[in-house]
């Protein structure tokens, strides 16, 4: 083992983990970022064209926290030199008084983010080729957006190795010792740092019983759905279509939701907000499609200009909590462990922010951000600590 002591090692290089170590390094610690697989990879949760850049969220912490890292992904594109973001808006559907469309509404008005209610007459002319449903209201959140994620990615990762950061890629850790120099054990070599961070997303239980920690995480494998547009444009970006969330559909139990033809010229991404439980190492073993029926049942009714079978398929991992919050929190036992996880599918936009809050934790500072709602603590009757 080296004799050298980094001041933060962090294990994932996914979105979570790259933002950390970007914010370390930016703070001058000495920072080591560790990752399983070579990278860039598409087998965790944060590879793919795009991701949904909102505010128009239920709860108004995760607004609030928005606010900032929307200024965070500017800061990023600036210093990077390469557009990150396209702003085109998000149609939010649901029945008009009551669960999350109220609730959307509610948030967007309280935090006064520039919003257009869409009056159901004059719906088809604002948003064409999609049927409202009857008894459903309809918004647009114009802040919001789509990120380029895997440019994202790139660029946070390329910023902290030009700020001194060092990656290892191919180096799966497979040991944890805590103590006031934790030591991070891999398949090729140990490690040692004054503090850790642990951003490992759908790995996050295996890594974390290694510190003597069961949180109760549950990783769902997603269908990434792309439909063909019957007259190639219809839903695109370039004729400003913005991105979509319906809540409560006919079809389903959860969230549906889209972004505007781009990445794949002709062919729209909708996906439901749900799948079924796999373990990480075995994604593609779990092959329920119940989900891609609901997509085109939804389809046929709501957005006439798509062909109602999926063109193309991909598979990307979810790391669920029991109320679908994230967990950004020190290990109870080890205040210089520190655990960003469960990301539960809407994590990738909070990239920069969460990435500076567990710096904060990190470096032993208080968070800018209250984080109660992210604590391990609330999840008490489920947490098992055996060290
Ligand atoms: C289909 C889909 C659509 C989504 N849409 C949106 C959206 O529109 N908007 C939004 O904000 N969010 C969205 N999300 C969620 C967002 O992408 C995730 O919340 C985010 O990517 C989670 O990042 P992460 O860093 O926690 O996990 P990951 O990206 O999985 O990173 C964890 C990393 O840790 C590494 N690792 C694990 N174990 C070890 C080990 N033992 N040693 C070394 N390395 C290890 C893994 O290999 C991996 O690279 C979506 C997710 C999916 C799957």
């Amino acid at each position: 083992m080296s004799t050298e002591v980094y001041d933060c090692i962090v294990i994932g290089a996914g979105i979570q983990g790259s933002s950390t170590a970007y914010h370390l390094a930016e703070n001058k610690q000495k920072t080591l970022l560790l990752e399983q697989f070579v990278l860039p990879h598409s087998r965790g949760s944060s590879h793919g064209q795009t991701r949904i850049i909102r505010k128009a969220y239920e709860e108004d912490f995760y607004t609030k926290m928005m606010h900032e890292s929307y200024e965070l992904w500017a800061q990023l594109e600036k210093e990077a030199g390469v557009q990150l973001f396209r702003r085109t808006g998000l149609l939010v559907m649901g029945p008009e008084n009551e669960g999350g469309f109220s609730n959307v509404k509610a948030t967007l008005q309280k935090n006064e983010v520039p919003t257009v209610l869409l009056e159901r007459k004059e719906f088809s002319q604002h948003i064409p080729n999609v049927n409202l449903t009857d008894g459903n209201g309809a918004l647009v959140d114009t802040t919001a957006g789509v990120l380029y994620a895997d440019r994202s990615l790139r660029a946070i990762q390329g910023l902290y190795q030009n700020n001194g950061g060092l990656i290892k890629d191919a180096e799966k850790v497979i040991d944890i010792k805590p103590g006031d120099v934790v030591t991070v054990t891999t398949e090729s070599g140990a490690y040692r740092g004054k503090s850790l961070v642990i951003t490992a997303g759908p790995w996050a239980n295996t890594l974390l019983t290694r510190a003597g920690l069961e949180l109760p995480l549950k990783v769902v494998k997603i269908n990434v759905c792309y439909w063909k547009e019957k007259i190639p444009g219809t839903y695109s970006v370039s004729h400003r279509f913005p991105c979509f969330v319906q809540y409560n559909p006919k079809e389903a139990e959860n969230v549906i939701y889209g972004l505007p033809s781009n990445e794949y010229p002709g062919l729209m991404k909708v996906c439901y907000h749900t799948g079924s439980e796999t373990e990480p190492d075995e994604r593609d073993k779990q092959k329920d499609r119940g989900d891609i029926d609901i997509l085109s049942r939804y389809i046929t009714r709501c957005f006439p200009g798509l062909v109602p079978a999926p063109a193309v398929v991909e598979s990307c991992l979810y790391t669920v909590t029991p109320d679908d919050n994230f967990l950004l929190d020190c290990h109870p036992n080890y205040s210089n462990i520190i655990i960003g996880a469960g990301f539960s599918g809407h994590g990738f936009k909070f990239g920069p922010v969460v990435g500076k809050v567990l710096c904060q934790l990190a470096m032993g500072q208080v968070p800018s951000h209250d984080l109660s709602p992210f604590c391990i603590k609330r999840f008490q009757s489920h947490t098992k600590s055996a060290l």
